[in-house]
């Protein structure tokens, strides 16, 4: 516990980080670092295993920026210099596990799920630290591990020597840009060509979505042609598995649009290749599904109808820890927000203290908190779609009834009075009450293709500062 409160002082939570008083040479060299750990338990209990460290070839982070000032994610690594204690590296992530943990099958059986972790390869001995929020999303420290840089243990092989990388969008050195990697997976050698033009056309609707338009020149784009042997991935509820470079599949947690890869050592490989900060893995389907989890990668499917759609909220996810707005739609989750205790996401909020509300700076004097929205019209609106998708299959008719229903939304949305200004509407974090979002409407929320509020905005623009090394 006292060590905790003397990293959190040194870290300097909440506020700009100070420079420390040391260079990036001093402790680190220009490669990078992994730790691969397998993370095994129930919805009650986990360990951490070592498993294997790497020496990858590039470093892209900031040589300034090191230490996590965000205070996002479920989980936070740190990196101290063994001999002296000095805190060296911190980031916050979230993962598999920590969302699997909430599920149903987390209460009557064990799973374990491979985790990296990657930093600047150091010059000396470290010590490197796991912290896990508690139950009052305090960070505790639950894992450690002493590495020495010089041990033989560290595996220095190059993986994956023959793919080609490709660059799409060059703006400056690495460790002063977000170098956003994307991976093909389920395209055969025939597909490749098809991937890039699919990589090319997510990425130009990305970088035409604010905030991101904006910030376009401090992004590097890079993509990987890595074939897989068979076209498309696993769907294992229609009992169709593939041979597919990095195993992803529909229906993880039995949710059927959730996509997830669970083989994160061939990922890892993969990308070790070209030097990133943010993984998205594009998914050769027309299905309906994605993926986003902070830090860690995000999956989306390019040629579906609201394949625009999902690509930008995803990223969201993974870029900026955003939580889902939406609380309409089935997920596999049992209760994922305590109602009792402040999420950590920077968009949804309990609203235990009105007074003290983490967007209250955004919000105008007089827009009341919580701010009414005509909830009870929309919800039976809503409940009426369902009903009639259920009856539908999937295909061109259930895709005109879902567009039908967004462009209600959006219509139902933009004329309630409080449209356009920030507050706290009730109905967010998947649970109908006792959650609230910032805005009515958001990419977060909703399908009807409105960009992100100006609180998931404010979010995204402080985590490219922080991996551009601006103020
Ligand atoms: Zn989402």
């Amino acid at each position: 516990m006292k060590k905790i409160i003397v990293l959190i002082l040194l870290a300097g939570w909440g506020r700009l980080p100070a420079e420390p008083a040391w260079q990036f040479e001093d402790y680190f060299i220009d490669q990078t670092l992994r730790i691969d750990y397998d993370h095994t338990g129930t919805a009650l209990q986990d360990i951490y295993a070592f498993d294997e460290a790497y020496l990858e070839p590039y470093w892209a982070g900031s040589r300034t920026h090191l230490i996590d000032t965000l205070d996002l994610g479920a989980y936070l690594f740190t990196v101290q210099d063994h001999p002296t204690r000095t805190l060296l590296y911190s980031r916050g992530f979230c993962s598999i596990f920590g969302e699997w943990r909430t599920t149903e099958e987390a209460r009557t059986r064990s799973r374990s799920f491979s985790e990296s972790l990657r930093f600047p390869m150091p010059k000396r001995e470290v010590r490197i630290t796991i912290h896990a929020r508690d139950r009052n999303n305090r960070f505790q420290e639950v894992w450690s591990l002493d590495l020495d840089p010089s041990a033989p243990e560290i595996i220095r092989t190059d993986f994956f020597r023959d793919v080609t990388v490709r660059t799409l969008m060059h703006h400056g050195p690495s460790d002063k840009k977000v170098d956003l990697l994307i991976l093909p997976d389920g395209y055969t050698g025939h597909e490749i060509k098809k991937f890039i033009g699919d990589a090319k056309r997510m990425t130009r609707i990305l970088f035409d979505t604010s905030p991101f338009r904006e910030h376009k020149t401090d992004f590097n784009v890079r993509v990987i042609e890595a074939p897989s042997a068979d076209s498309g991935i696993d769907d294992p509820a229609k009992g169709v598995y593939r041979d597919n470079i990095l195993s992803s599949s529909f229906n993880s947690f039995g949710s059927d649009r959730y996509i997830l890869s669970y083989d994160n050592k061939t990922i890892r490989k993969l990308a070790s290749r070209a030097p990133y900060d943010f993984l998205y893995i594009l998914v050769n389907s027309e299905k309906y599904g994605g993926g986003g989890i902070f830090n860690l990668y995000a999956t989306c499917i390019p040629d579906n109808l609201w394949s625009d759609y999902i690509f930008v909220h995803e990223f969201g996810h993974l870029f900026a820890g955003l939580g889902d707005e939406y609380y309409t739609s089935d997920v596999a989750y049992a209760e994922f927000y305590p109602r009792d205790v402040e999420p950590w996401e920077p968009n949804i909020t309990a609203l235990l203290d009105p007074d003290a509300l983490k967007w209250k700076s955004l919000v105008d004097p007089d827009t009341p908190i919580p701010t009414p929205w005509d909830k009870s019209v929309f919800d039976s609106a809503n409940a009426a779609y369902q009903r009639q998708r259920l009856e539908i299959p999937a295909g061109s008719r259930r895709d005109s009834l879902g567009l039908a229903h967004q462009r209600w939304i959006h219509e139902f949305n933009r004329t309630r009075p409080y449209w356009g200004r920030v507050g706290a509407f009730e109905g967010s974090g998947y649970a109908s009450e006792g959650l609230y979002r910032p805005s009515i409407d958001c990419r977060m929320f909703s399908r009807s293709q409105t960009g992100f509020d100006p609180v998931c905005t404010r979010a995204i623009i402080r985590v490219i500062r922080f991996y551009t090394g601006s103020r």
